[in-house]
C-alpha cells in the first residue's frame, strides 16, 4: 500500500508542475505546538534556523508560534525583520560576518552577535562605537564535543573553522574586557547537525555548564546560554516517525545542565522543526537500461535537492503513482553530474515514464540550496493544509 499522505491532492492536479516541494503545513504546525510545549515547560526560548528553509510561509509560521530566528547572514537577519520577528528574538552567528552584515545587525539592535573570533570581535566593536551603540554579543565556544554524525556537517571538534577554541580561552578573557562598545550577554555552542545521539547532547550540557563556571570564577555573568541545534530526525522512516522527541531532547538539557538560578537557556533548531513537513515531488522522464542496473532518470535533480551529493544523504523515495513488483533502480537526476545520484541500488514499485516520485524529508537544507547549475529552473513550491492546494501566494492570501 502507499503511504504517501497526499496522494489525492498530487492526482488532482491535471498537469504536475514537477519536480516541485511539498509542504505539509498540518504537520509543520502539530511539530512547532509540540515543540514549542516542551521548550515551554522548561523556560527554554526557541530560535529557528532560517538557513534550513526560509519560505515564507515557512517563517511565518515560526512567528506566529512565538519563537525567533537563528541567522548566518545578514539578508537572513533582514529577512527575519521583514516577515516581523522582533529585533529582541533575533541572532546572527557566522565566522565570516562582514562589516555590512553587521551593520544590518547593529542598526536593528538583535538579541544576539554569536562572536566566532576575537577579530570579529574587534570589528563588532568598531562599528558599534562608530553608531554610537553598544552590541550584544554572545562567544560562541567551540567546545570540541564529537557530534558522532557526517563529518561534512560537524562543527563542534577543535580545528574546525567554527567558534572559539578552548585553548584560547585564557588569552579571550584577557583581551574581552578592552571592548567598550560591545556587552557579553552569554556564551553560545552548535556542535553539528543531524545530531540522532541524545548521548553528545548530554555532553554539551555539561561541557556548557562548566564553561559558564569558568566564566564566572573570571567575573563574567551571562544572562543567557544558548546551545545552538543539531537535533536529528529519521530519514529511514519518514511516514511513521513524522515528528522527534522534543520532550526527551529537552529534558537531557534539563537534567544536565547546571546553571546559576535565571540564566535563560536558548535554543537553534533547524532540521528537526521543518525536515519531515518537505516531500520533492519530480517525474521520471526515463527508465534507462544500463548494462546491468536500470536506471530512473527524474525531472528533479542535484540543483534542486543536493544533501545526496553533498554528503551522501540517505532519502527515502517511493513511486506514488502504482505500487507493482519491487524493482531495483539508480535514482538520478538529469545534471551533467557523475554524483547527481539520489540513490543506488533502490527497491521502487516497477515504474514506468511519466510516473511520479515522492523523495522524502526534504523540508530542511533542500529548496534553500537549490541552484541554477545546467540553466535550470528552480523547483517550485506548493503548501498542504487541511486538505487544500495552495501556492505560496494563495497560501499567504488565506
Ligand atoms: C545550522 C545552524 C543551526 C541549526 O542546525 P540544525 O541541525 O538544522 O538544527 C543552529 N545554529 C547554528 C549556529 C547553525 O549554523
Amino acid at each position: 500500500m502507499n503511504k504517501f499522505p497526499h496522494h489525492d491532492i498530487i492526482h488532482s492536479i491535471k498537469e504536475v508542475d514537477t519536480p516541485f516541494y511539498l509542504y505539509d503545513m498540518d504537520l509543520l504546525h502539530t511539530t512547532l505546538v509540540a515543540a514549542k510545549a516542551a521548550a515551554d515547560r522548561r523556560g527554554y526560548v526557541i530560535h529557528y534556523a532560517v538557513k534550513a528553509n526560509n519560505n515564507h510561509p515557512i517563517l511565518a509560521a515560526m512567528r506566529d508560534i512565538g519563537f525567533g530566528t537563528d541567522c548566518v547572514s545578514g539578508n537572513e537577519v533582514a529577512r527575519s525583520l521583514e516577515v516581523g520577528f522582533d529585533a529582541s528574538m533575533v541572532d546572527f552567528a557566522g565566522i565570516g560576518k562582514t562589516d555590512e552584515e553587521i551593520e544590518v545587525g547593529l542598526d536593528a539592535g538583535i538579541f544576539s552577535f554569536n562572536v566566532e573570533s576575537l577579530e570579529e570581535m574587534e570589528v563588532i566593536d568598531e562599528l558599534a562605537g562608530k553608531r554610537g551603540k553598544k552590541a550584544n554579543v554572545s562567544l560562541r565556544i567551540n567546545p570540541n564535543i564529537d557530534a558522532h554524525t557526517h563529518k561534512n556537517i560537524t562543527t563542534g571538534l577543535s580545528e574546525n573553522k567554527f567558534g572559539l577554541d578552548l585553548t584560547l580561552l585564557p588569552k579571550l578573557v584577557d583581551n574581552i574586557r578592552k571592548f567598550q562598545h560591545v556587552s557579553i550577554k552569554g556564551l553560545h555552542f552548535h556542535i553539528g547537525s543531524q545530531i540522532t545521539d541524545l548521548e553528545v547532547f548530554k555532553q554539551l550540557a555539561v561541557k556548557a555548564s562548566q564553561l559558564n563556571d569558568y566564566f564566572l570564577n573570571q567575573g563574567f555573568q551571562f544572562e543567557h546560554i544558548n546551545l545552538g541545534g543539531g537535533l536529528g530526525v529519521s530519514y529511514h522512516h519518514p511516514t511513521q516517525k513524522r515528528m522527534v522527541d522534543f520532550e526527551s531532547f529537552f529534558k537531557i538539557f534539563e537534567e544536565n545542565l547546571t546553571l546559576p538560578v535565571g540564566t535563560k537557556v536558548h535554543f537553534e533548531l533547524g532540521r528537526s522543526l521543518v525536515a519531515q513537513c518537505g516531500i520533492l515531488i519530480s517525474k521520471v522522464v526515463y527508465v534507462k537500461a544500463g548494462l546491468s542496473k536500470r536506471f530512473l532518470i527524474l525531472d528533479g535533480g542535484m540543483t534542486d535537492l543536493i544533501r545526496p551529493a553533498l554528503y551522501q544523504a540517505f532519502h527515502l523515495t517511493e513511486n506514488i503513482c502504482r505500487d507493482e513488483e519491487a524493482e531495483k533502480y539508480d535514482v538520478v537526476g538529469p545534471i551533467c553530474e557523475s554524483t547527481d545520484i539520489f540513490g543506488e541500488d533502490v527497491l521502487l514499485s516497477k515504474s514506468y515514464r511519466g510516473d511520479l516520485i515522492a523523495i522524502y524529508t526534504t523540508g530542511a537544507y533542500g529548496q534553500v540550496m537549490s541552484s541554477k547549475y545546467n540553466m535550470r529552473d528552480r523547483a517550485k513550491a506548493y503548501y498542504v493544509s487541511q486538505g487544500k492546494l495552495y501556492s505560496e501566494e494563495s497560501y499567504l492570501g488565506e
